[in-house]
């Protein structure tokens, strides 16, 4: 797809950010170009729409920044996946390990219902850490293991996934 260049080309590599050795993707560089945006956006909309998909579960925080305008275009509810202690109601919590340190995804209970067909959506993949998580903490709570038959597809970004629930 000839759009996937542009978005590469968009995307800002920042050397040694947070830390020394890090190459940093910023994705807030193609943020800033609508065109560039827009296809990024209709990539996943074109890759989703039709495919019966109840919900968008975007990963905090820059899961936030796409998942929104792909659930409004495939007419999906939006499901925020957030870091420990931000969600005011009853949730579920899947805890990962990160290169140093541990973190933790929260979902609201009630957010998805038995049946139905999820996207999971981040900006980046690096190790697959935080996607794994937020691909459990659905899988959990959904009572299916994300070893079955479950998780149908990956993204052109690798950066979403689909499950279908029980
Ligand atoms: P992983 O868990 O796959 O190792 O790391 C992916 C997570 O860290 C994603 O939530 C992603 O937003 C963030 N991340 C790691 N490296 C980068 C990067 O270079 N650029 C951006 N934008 N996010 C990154």
């Amino acid at each position: 797809d000839p759009r996937l260049q542009g978005i590469s080309d968009a995307i800002r590599v920042v050397p040694h950010f947070p830390k020394p050795g890090i190459m940093f993707n910023d994705i807030t560089a193609l943020l800033l170009r609508p065109g560039v945006f827009k296809d990024a956006v209709d990539m996943f909309v074109e890759r989703y729409r039709g495919m019966a998909i109840a919900a968008v579960a975007g990963i905090e925080a820059r899961g936030f920044m796409f998942g929104p305008a792909i659930a409004l275009a495939i007419g999906a509810k939006f499901i925020p996946l957030r870091k420990p202690g931000k969600l005011p109601g009853e949730v579920i919590a899947e805890g990962y390990v990160l290169e140093y340190g541990t973190d933790c995804l929260e979902m609201h209970v009630g957010a998805i219902e038995p049946g139905e067909r999820v996207v999971v959506v981040d900006d980046l993949v690096a190790t697959g850490g935080t996607l794994s998580a937020a691909i459990r903490l659905i899988g959990e709570y959904m009572f299916v293991s994300p070893l079955a038959n479950n998780i149908v597809q990956i993204s052109f970004l690798k950066s979403s996934f689909i499950i279908n629930t029980p």
